[in-house]
């Protein structure tokens, strides 16, 4: 049988993966751990923040190992999963699909959504459980024709406990994440290999014969007959530039920014995360309790039961580069302004549910959708797969995104991974 070699078990790695194997001996490549999650108490740490031993969200690896956090020259965090399940098991279990700039290329992924929901569960079951804060917002929300939409969760929130934890891994398995379809691939035959970071993709006379990859003295080559990077939109990138292929400045992150305040009695750090969702042109909004800014920023020295915040994710324009050492984003002076707009929209929220303007504060920028580095165009529509590459190398994640969506991916980077799997069967196997 042939070798297929999936690098990364993240959304993109673990569809990829699942629908390999059996037609290949497929290897799963990822540079992190088996994931765990976040098992320290939330009380205590709130308690330890007086101590000001929290000045650098990178600090958070330590008792997190699954998150990784880097910071630009501006400031701006930026965040990612590391370990089996990427970062869908730090992800908040949104299920939106986005692939309205796939559609404007000409590309039909109709079929793979139809696919994704047989296959995960998706519903809106936690409004059920929503706190009264919440519900006021929504309602706010609706007076102002913003026709705010209960967010669809992967996972069976029927059984959410609103513990507020989700990005830290749910403590219930309630959420979905990638390791489901990872699983699935392992106990059909797959072979996982953690802690095994690929360095790069070894190409001879034009084509991909193995990868690079492991730590210190345990580096060494491994041959496959096709290739599929899905390192993430930080991740592949970075692999393809170290194999002597160069990727576009098309960096998009998606920034996130929330709008908060003091609000005794809303609790919303006891409730599943960004329970709704308005969407706008450039940016979407949703209630969204901060645990960046809570731990990291001085503005958000309050009780966390104390503390409500609306975020604004914005789709920011698509400039910017990663490479090994350095991550060049930097906000436009359109995409400040979208930004803007969003935090007076966010303010006049706020304030109709009865908050005065001058007690709102800021939160840190951060971002976590990564992509857009090796955008797919027209010319690739049916192929899935640019000339530049060989023609066993396939990419299949975020980063094959044509522009930044503003809006949670992890459904449509599954669309793709499933379309580049099945060509990669029709062509390959
Ligand atoms: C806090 C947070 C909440 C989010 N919530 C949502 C949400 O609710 N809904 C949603 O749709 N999206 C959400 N996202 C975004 C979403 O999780 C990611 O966009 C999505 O998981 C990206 O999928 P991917 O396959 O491209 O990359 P990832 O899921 O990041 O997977 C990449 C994998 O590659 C591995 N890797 C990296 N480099 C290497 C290397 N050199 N060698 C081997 N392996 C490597 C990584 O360890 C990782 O396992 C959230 C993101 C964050 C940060």
């Amino acid at each position: 049988m042939k070798k297929a070699i999936v690098i990364g078990s993240g959304a993109a790695g673990a569809t990829a993966a699942r629908a390999l194997q059996e037609k290949f001996a497929v290897t799963v490549l990822e540079a992190g751990q088996p994931f765990r999650p976040f098992n320290y108490s939330l009380s205590w740490l709130e308690g330890l923040r007086k101590s000001g031993l929290f000045f650098d969200e990178r600090e958070i690896r330590w008792l997190f190992p699954a998150m990784q956090i880097r910071k630009t020259d501006e400031k701006m965090v930026l965040v990612n999963g590391i370990g089996t399940g990427g970062t869908t098991t730090i992800a908040t279990g949104n299920a939106l699909r986005m692939d309205r700039d796939l559609k404007k290329i000409g590309i039909d992924l109709d079929d793979e959504f139809k696919q994704i929901s047989g296959e995960i569960p998706i519903s809106t079951a936690h409004q059920k459980h929503w706190k009264k804060t919440t519900r006021q917002l929504f309602s706010i929300c609706e007076e102002l024709d913003l026709n705010p939409q209960p967010t669809p969760k992967m996972g069976n929130y029927e059984h959410c406990k609103h513990c507020g934890k989700c990005i830290f891994g749910c403590p219930q398995g309630v959420k979905w994440d990638s390791r489901q379809f990872l699983q699935d691939a392992v106990g059909r035959g797959a072979k996982l290999i953690s802690g095994c970071p690929v360095e790069k993709i070894i190409i001879e006379k034009g084509r991909a014969t193995g990868v690079r990859a492991g730590k210190g003295f345990k580096r060494k080559f491994y041959g496959a007959d096709v290739i599929i990077v899905c390192a993430g939109g930080f991740g592949t990138p970075v692999i393809l530039q170290n194999s002597g292929i160069d990727c576009k400045a098309r960096l998009f992150v998606d920034p996130v920014l929330c709008v908060a305040a003091a609000w005794p009695g809303t609790y919303q750090n006891k409730e599943v995360a960004m329970p709704f969702v308005v969407q706008q042109d450039h940016f979407m909004i949703s209630p969204y309790f901060d645990y960046l800014s809570f731990f990291f920023n001085k503005d958000w020295r309050k009780p966390a039961r104390k503390l409500l915040s609306v975020m604004i994710k914005l789709a920011d324009t698509t400039v910017g580069g990663i490479t090994t050492d350095k991550i060049v984003k930097k906000l436009t002076d359109k995409d400040k302004e979208y930004l803007q707009q969003g935090v007076d929209r966010c303010t006049e929220i706020l304030m109709k549910l009865g908050i005065k303007k001058q007690n709102l504060f800021l939160g840190t920028l951060n971002a976590g959708h990564p992509g857009g580095m090796f955008p797919l165009t027209a010319k690739e529509a049916e192929t899935f797969h640019h000339d530049s590459l060989p023609e066993n190398l396939y990419i299949a994640d975020a980063t094959l995104l044509p522009e930044s969506l503003g809006n949670p991916p992890i459904l449509t980077i599954i669309a793709m991974a499933k379309r580049v799997s099945h060509l990669i069967k029709k062509n390959m196997a």
